[in-house]
């Protein structure tokens, strides 16, 4: 029987088991299908305090597990497949394996947001991707005309990004301004390899019958023109969905899926707690994570002591 078993192992996971490690509570951390969560699909963390020339993302989550391990958390890779929570111990089914736990901890972060098409679907890993750090570099995509979709942080963090590798890299974003803070947006806009299309969505990915991407067919939301620009890479990033179907009729969720926290960490089920971007759709930064990693901690130690 586990005390505390921390689902996810992004930011809110490993801080969560970093405090609940430190209390000797001995947390069992399931890392699901990313470990590290989503940071470690990005390429340098500025906004992160305590790093005044920036910090590789994978390097930031590696440092926080090895500081909650050091301190007594387990790490186990795995993914969690379904939870009883009608009943304390609550159970949770791991690869096939049934984990007891006296608390849990929710931290299953959220995944990619993707565009819905199934052009898209056929040609991933073909030219269709999510994540920039981890494929931009590939010689397929070397000065060849690139697209992002998005007009967020993570679309101009890749656009940028994709400027090393690509001849010139086109932003594609569904309105006339973007969505990203001011000093993103500014980069990206300032970048003579980004070429911005406004008011654009992407209606098809080409070509499915090459079985590789060679372009994407646009089309303008206020005049309704289509058109088509060649391309060897798509790179979307659209924002995220939140990793909550296994709660789906125990845990309360909103309308997008997201945790609604009944009282500070606390969740809608006595003894389960909740921390980081599956429940949050404001903030969703690597530092708001970590702060509700930390307080979702110290409601499951003072549930503990209070049982005993
Ligand atoms: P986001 O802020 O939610 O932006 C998503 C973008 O995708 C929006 O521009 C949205 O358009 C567009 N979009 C959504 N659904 C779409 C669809 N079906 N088709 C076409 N476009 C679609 O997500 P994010 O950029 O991933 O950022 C998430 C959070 O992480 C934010 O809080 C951000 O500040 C943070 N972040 C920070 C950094 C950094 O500081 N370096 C880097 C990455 C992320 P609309 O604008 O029209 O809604």
């Amino acid at each position: 029987m586990e005390k505390v078993v921390v689902i996810g192992s992004g930011c809110a996971g490993w801080t969560a088991a970093l405090y609940t490690a430190r209390a000797n509570l001995q947390p069992l951390v399931l890392m699901g299908g990313q470990p590290g969560g989503l940071l470690t699909t990005t390429s340098i963390v500025e906004n992160y305090p305590g790093f005044p020339e920036g910090v590789d993302g994978f390097e930031l989550m590696s440092r926080m597990q090895k500081q909650a391990e050091r301190f007594g958390a387990r790490a186990q890779f795995g993914t969690v497949e379904a939870v009883d929570f009608s009943k304390r111990p609550f159970a949770l089914t791991v690869d096939g394996e049934r984990v007891e736990a006296e608390t849990v901890i929710i931290a299953t972060g959220a995944g990619h947001r993707d565009l819905g098409l199934a052009s898209e679907h056929k040609l991933e890993t073909k030219g269709v991707t999510y994540c920039a750090t981890c494929d931009g570099a590939l010689p397929v995509f070397r000065n060849q005309p690139l697209v992002v979709v998005g007009g967020g942080d993570s679309a101009c963090e890749e656009a940028l990004y994709l400027t090393r590798f690509g001849s010139v890299v086109y932003l594609i974003h569904r309105r006339d301004s973007l969505r990203a803070s001011k000093i993103m947006a500014d980069r990206a806009l300032s970048n003579p390899k980004i070429k911005l299309v406004w008011d654009s969505v992407v209606t098809e990915v080409l070509d499915v019958k090459l079985d590789k991407v060679t372009g994407v067919r646009l089309k303008n939301v206020k005049t309704g023109a289509e058109n088509m620009l060649d391309c060897a890479g798509v790179f979307v990033a659209i924002g995220h969905v939140p990793n909550t179907r296994i709660f789906k009729g125990q845990i309360n969720l909103d309308e997008n899926g997201y945790i609604i926290p009944a009282q500070g960490a606390a969740t809608n089920v006595t003894g389960v707690f909740v921390a980081g971007d599956c429940s949050d759709h404001v903030y969703r930064q690597a530092i708001t994570a970590a702060g509700m990693g930390c307080a979702a901690a110290i409601e499951a130690e003072r549930f503990l002591a209070a049982q005993s």
